[in-house]
């Protein structure tokens, strides 16, 4: 069957934005509102001729830090049960947090191929915000705008390479 690639990150970092993006339909709900993907998305995606199954790990909808918290590691441990290859989105325009490297040190303990996505790089600009996401360990940074459908393309490279 077709490799499973997992996106995880904290709530409103773009992962389903990302998702409608690579899936081509508005199937998982972009808000903007922190945390209203409803549940776990699962869609068919495609890039150069090899076809994937992507997630978005959602999941429910937290309201305090410690739900969020929570809810990171029930994606994070959803996403290392499950998938062949993790992405890891992070927000380059709010910067590292604790929860971020938390959901990494997971990653990492677990020996998972992981890529680390920066995503709300909607210029060149923003491109130095992505720098600082090494400090994670997991990798080399990859900027991206879900949005903006910039650096999608690297992006995708990256994930064919390694499933
Ligand atoms: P999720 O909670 O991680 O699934 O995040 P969403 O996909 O729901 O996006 C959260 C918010 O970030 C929404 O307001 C999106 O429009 C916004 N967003 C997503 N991707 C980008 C991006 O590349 N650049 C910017 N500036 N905003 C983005
Ligand atoms: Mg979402």
């Amino acid at each position: 069957s077709k490799p499973i690639v997992a996106v995880v990150g904290r709530p409103n970092v773009g992962k389903s934005t990302l998702f409608n993006k690579l899936v081509g339909e508005r199937i998982a709900i972009v808000e903007d509102t922190p945390g209203v993907t409803r549940d776990r998305i699962i869609a068919d995606a495609e890039w150069q001729n090899h076809h994937f199954t992507l997630i978005d790990t959602g999941g429910i909808e937290p309201h305090t830090k410690d739900d969020i918290m929570l809810q990171m590691r029930i994606q994070a441990e959803v996403a290392i049960d499950m998938a062949d290859l993790i992405i890891l989105m992070v927000d380059g325009r709010e910067g590292m947090t604790a929860s971020d490297l938390e959901v990494a040190n997971m990653i990492r303990k677990h020996n998972r191929d992981v890529l680390l996505a920066v995503n709300k790089i909607d210029s060149l600009n923003l491109e130095n915000n992505a720098f600082e996401f090494y400090n994670l360990g997991i990798g080399q940074p990859i900027a991206i705008s879900a949005e903006q459908g910039l650096g999608l393309g690297d992006l995708l490279d990256e994930v064919i390479d390694r499933i």
